[in-house]
Parts: C-alpha cells; structure tokens; sequence
C-alpha cells in the first residue's frame, strides 16, 4: 500500500476524496497530509442539505489530528464551496473537523478526554497546544453542550455558592437534585445572581419546581420568592446550614469560657474545641470519659452543647405541628440560657424558621451540591490558570454539567460524483 492510500485508509477518506501527497517533516517532527477531491463533483449545501455544483474553494484549512507515532500529524484541505438558490454561498460541512476549529473530531475529542483529567498547562504540554486552544476547544465542548440540553427549569433544585479562587468573589451554582448536575452558573452571590437562572423561564414553566434547597440567605430567598409561585412552601433551608449556626455558637461559648478559665489559671478547657464541634455520635471512643467529664463540671459550653445537641431532633419530625410545637419549647430553652451566643443563634433560626419547618413535608436537604463538592474541588484544583472567571465557569459546566460534550461529524456525505 503506498502512503496516500495508507492515509486514506487512516482518515476513512471516501471517493471522491483522496490523498493527494503526504509529507514528512522529520526537523519539526510532523507530518502533513494533503486531501483533495477529483472532479467533478456536488457538495452538500450546509444549511439545506441539497447538492448543488461547486462554486469556488475556501482558503486552506489545517487540522491538527491524532499523531501518527512521534510525529503530529496535520491535515490540509480546501474546503468547496456551493452556491444555493435559497442558501446563497456556503462553504460546506467537513468531515475532518468543526467549522470553527482547528482541529479534526478525533483529536477534539481526545483534548476533551484529557481536559476532563488535566490542566489546561498540562494539556497545552503534553499535546504541544497553545493554552488558548485548549481553552477553546472545552469552550465549543461546553456550548455544544449546552445547545443539545433541553431548555427547562429544574424541578427540584438546590442553590450554593462557592467562592472562586483568592479572595472573595462569589459563584452562584444551580443545581439539580435528582441528576446531580450544576445547571446554572452565575456571577456574584447577590439576589441578581439567581434571578439570571430564573428569568430565562416563562411564568407557567417556573410551577413545575416543587422544592428549592438553600442557606438562609437573604438575596436568595428574595429571588425565589419573586420568581416561584407558591416558594414559601416550597423553600427548605439547608439542615446543615441552619446546625452551623448553631455549631458556631457553641464555639464561641468556649472561646469566651477558655479565656475566662485562662485568667483564672485553669486550662481545663485547653485542647477541647473539637470536642464540643462533634455530634454526639462522633466523638472518638478515647475521648468519652473525658467529654462525660466535662459535661459534669456544670460550664457554659456544655449547656451550649446540649441545647445545640437537641435542636437536632428538630429534623425527625414528619408532622409539621409537632416539629413547630418542639422546636417552642426548644426556642424557650435556647433563649434563657444566658449565653449570648446561643441566644443570637436562636434568634437567626426563628427568624428563618417558616422555611426550616417545610423540612418535615419535603426531607431534602443541600446534599447534592456536598456531593458535586469533590468534583468542583477538582475544578478548583485544576483552576490555577484558568486566567478568567469566564474560564472558571466555563469549567464548572465541562466538570459538572452533566453535558454532551463530544463533538459531531455532519451526518450523511458531504460531496458526491456529478451525474454524467
Ligand atoms: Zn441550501
């Protein structure tokens, strides 16, 4: 077989495309292959479909495809273009590559695969890419995706926000309860922020959503209540969000305590804070008799402890009177302990409560987002360098957007033989 036929074989070129000449570039270390098609021919009009005769050629285009052995291999072909009654002049679809890429699906498609697992750096070095194409090819990946994905709300969904690298620049991050996706990405954590997600809907489309999961913030809840009919019932705040508050208030009783015993020369309370931040459950068996130990010297944490302890049960309730009646003499409680803390604590949860208790119908919580947080983890990881919060969200799509993301060769020929 000589080496424009092996070539043809290798690109699955069919008649009447061929491989006109391949050349080897032993210095730069690649090799160019050049296609050409015999005449004469029809091509495919890209927007109809129908075969028309040719009308002149495009400028050479050069696709960068898989290497062959050591060496890169690179593609040339100038692409026909046809002149439609209805389309006017088009350059037609290739199978080598997409219109606006540089490189041929194969390839496209083995950048994707490795951006799934790399940096953008190490792409760019183990392929020999400039970082710009990396970046370009997860672009169009994310676009094609997000062009196949069907356009509706989410019917359970949780919101988030993460903070994008240094400093304290916020992402909002919509997600979807029962595929476990991130379906919406935008900038800042304001009210704004989560109106972008909502408004891209219609009003009647916007009732399909039968529960909305998220931190007792402010923006947020004032976004849902503007956009989803019916959102006081269907807004749960996140259990674990509403325990933190809690979790933080019986620190700070500990600090204060610890720093009192410290005056008075006592470190009783040294060594103990991650004690008093455990659940019950969690505490290490080595640690037992000491924590019954503390519980019994009578101090402020442990009274902290204790009221925070029982709010848990709060979240056992399947009865939305019984959790209200629990959680009133839990509240009478918690706000005569004489602990600041705890009372301020107290105070932040009542304030929120009406969407605390919807928990007890709809028994979700901001799970999901805990478990898309490894991935987005690895997003951040990878993020040195992603040199733009653009890129940045563009990543969080690729990573955790559940997208189609390969690309597509045209279906069906692109050119023919003219009939005789
Ligand atoms: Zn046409």
């Amino acid at each position: 077989m000589n080496i424009d036929k092996f070539y043809e074989k290798l690109l699955k070129l069919e008649d009447p495309w061929y491989v006109d000449k391949v050349e080897l570039n032993e210095k730069e270390t690649k090799v160019d292959v050049f296609v050409k098609h015999h005449t004469p021919i029809q091509a495919a009009c890209p927007e109809c479909g129908d075969f028309k005769s040719i009308y002149d050629h495009g400028p050479e285009r050069i696709f960068q495809h898989l290497s062959t052995c050591q060496m890169q291999t690179f593609v040339h072909v100038r692409l026909p273009r046809v002149n439609c009654d209805k389309h006017g002049i088009k350059q037609i679809l290739s199978d080598l590559g997409g219109p606006n890429s540089h490189m041929t699906y194969a390839f496209e498609s083995h950048v994707i695969k490795m951006a799934q697992e790399c940096s953008y750096s190490a792409i760019s070095r183990l392929a020999l890419l400039s970082w710009d194409e990396v970046s370009g090819c997860v672009k169009r990946a994310v676009e094609r995706g997000l062009s196949r994905k069907p356009k509706h709300i989410t019917e359970r969904i949780a919101v988030d926000e993460k903070s994008f690298a240094k400093g304290h620049k916020y992402e909002t991050l919509v997600c979807d309860h029962d595929k476990g996706t991130v379906e919406f990405v935008a900038d800042g954590n304001s009210q704004e922020s989560l109106e972008a997600y909502y408004k891209q809907f219609e009003q009647h489309e916007k009732k399909i959503v039968s529960v909305i999961t998220m931190d007792m913030w402010d923006p947020f809840i004032a976004a849902t209540r503007l956009h989803i009919p019916g959102a006081a019932q269907k807004i749960v705040f996140d259990r674990f969000h509403v325990m933190k508050h809690m979790t933080e208030a019986v620190d700070k009783v500990r600090k204060e305590e610890n720093q009192r015993f410290h005056e008075e020369g006592s470190d009783l309370l040294k060594g103990t804070k991650y004690l008093w931040l455990w659940n019950q459950e969690n505490i290490p068996e080595w640690r037992k008799q000491e924590f019954e130990r503390l519980q019994n010297a009578d101090l402020d944490v442990s009274r902290a402890w204790a009221i925070k302890e029982n709010l848990r049960h709060l979240w056992g309730y399947f009865s939305e009177a019984w959790a209200r009646r629990f959680f009133k003499q839990w509240y009478f409680w918690a706000t005569h302990s004489r602990l600041k803390p705890v009372k301020d604590a107290a105070r932040t949860i009542k304030n929120h409560f009406e969407n605390i208790v919807t928990y007890a119908h709809h028994r979700i919580t901001n799970a999901v987002v805990e478990g898309l947080n490894s991935k987005i983890e690895k997003v951040k990881r990878l993020a040195c360098g992603y040199r733009s919060r653009n890129n940045y969200r563009m990543a969080i799509y690729f990573h955790c957007g559940g997208l189609d993301l390969w690309p597509s060769p045209p279906s069906g020929r692109q050119i023919r033989w003219a009939p005789a």
